[in-house]
């Protein structure tokens, strides 16, 4: 069977044609700046890129002319070729511990809750309402980032503030990266050929998050309420503490929105080294010895280390760390540095193993107490196999 997946963001949409059959990508691609002059789309097929400047006002655009191309290119013969439809939905607060088929009481559900995630809920909803005009009849699923996260207990994902602000407003930690943390999660499942095990996931990209994982399930997760929290990131800060903001909103007479959006878009690397986002960027420049990009990468890998130790003692000790995302995939010095402020719990990673890219490996030694693997995540693959199991 034929499955889609589907990325909607707010002024994009992403796609990945899967064979499910063997799990392999057709096609992908990309609708860019939907709504914003000089839009177009790129698709990747048979090894070759078609990129081409089109008019999108609208998701409803996007998702016609991808429809189009795909028969119109070749890619499949006839759009019955398509069996189902997943959709990533960010937030899913504690209505959805898991993905769902789309109906119209699920589309409701995602109304009523879609101020909680208000920069991507509304866009990724845009992404289901076009597909459900354009392919009525095709099954179509929603798999939400913050699902996997729904095992965590009341202690752990319940802030110390007033209980009724959980209440009355939901306030409480969601967590994000759901669906990335869940396919490491299964990976080392097939790995391990067993599901009883304690594993430490480190998704660091851009966005980065680590999650607590016993027996399959999340115990704990660095994000919060939203995907502010928790380690340092590309361009947000993770934890601060809050007092920090009104002396800043009055010196600098910016608006709590300002702060916010300083927060998530101009603080963490970005923010501390004053020289990029993109920690390719920070390395070069640590390694010619820059003192703020010295500073930068040692304190993202000193918060990266801060919550794999808290989730060492959480999970009472570890059987796997795994790497995944952008730098957690891409970055050997980054797994070095992590891996040897941990030697302390007996970890040890085998220098040679780590000098790999991109590609599922075990990078530990073999006389280190945990082990560590890098592990490519898939969120898009996990989003195509819940569907077809939702279809099935
Ligand atoms: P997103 O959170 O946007 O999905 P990704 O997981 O794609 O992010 O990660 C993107 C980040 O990965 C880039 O910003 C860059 O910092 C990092 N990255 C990519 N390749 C490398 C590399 N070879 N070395 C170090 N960092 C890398």
């Amino acid at each position: 069977m034929k499955i889609i997946s589907i990325n909607a963001g707010s002024s994009s949409l992403k796609f990945s044609l899967f064979n499910m059959d063997n799990e392999s990508v057709i096609a992908s691609g990309v609708f860019e700046r939907i709504g914003i002059d000089g839009s177009c789309y790129t698709i990747k097929f048979n090894g070759e890129k078609y990129k081409e400047e089109v008019p999108l006002k609208t998701h409803a655009d996007a998702v016609n002319i991808l429809l189009d191309k795909l028969t119109s290119m070749h890619i499949i013969e006839s759009l019955d070729e398509i069996g189902g439809v997943g959709h990533r939905i960010v937030q899913g607060k504690d209505l959805f511990d898991k993905s769902v088929l789309v109906d119209d009481e699920v589309m409701e559900k995602l109304e009523s809750i879609k101020h909680f995630a208000p920069l991507h809920n509304p866009a990724n909803m845009l992404g289901i309402e076009a597909f459900r005009k354009a392919l009525p009849n095709v099954p179509m699923s929603v798999v939400f980032d913050t699902a996997f996260h729904q095992t965590m207990d009341e202690e752990t994902y319940l802030y110390a503030v007033p209980y009724e602000w959980y209440e009355k407003y939901g306030i409480r930690k969601y967590g994000a990266h759901g669906t990335s943390h869940r396919y490491i999660t299964e990976t080392v499942k097939d790995l391990l050929k067993t599901d009883k095990f304690k594993l430490i996931s480190c998704h660091i990209g851009n966005g980065g998050s680590i999650t607590a994982i016993k027996d399959g399930k999340c115990v704990d997760t660095s994000m919060g309420f939203t995907p502010l929290a928790g380690i340092m990131m590309g361009t947000r800060s993770g934890d601060v503490d809050p007092s920090i903001i009104p002396p800043v909103m009055e010196a600098e007479n910016k608006t709590i929105d300002d702060i916010i959006n300083d927060l998530n878009k101009n603080s963490g690397v970005l923010g501390l080294s004053g020289i990029s986002s993109d920690m390719r960027d920070i390395e070069d420049a640590y390694n010619e010895g820059n003192p703020r990009a010295v500073l930068t990468f040692n304190k993202y890998v000193q918060r990266i280390v801060d919550y794999i130790a808290q989730y060492y003692v959480r999970l009472g000790g570890a059987d796997v760390i795994a790497f995944t995302a952008g730098v957690g995939e891409n970055s050997p010095i980054l797994r070095k540095l992590v891996c040897e402020k941990l030697a302390c719990l007996e970890v040890k990673l085998d220098e040679e193993k780590n000098n790999v890219r991109g590609k599922l490996t075990k990078i530990s030694a073999d006389d280190s107490k945990v082990a560590v693997y890098v592990i490519p995540t898939d969120e898009e693959l996990m989003i195509a196999r819940d569907t077809l199991e939702l279809i099935k």
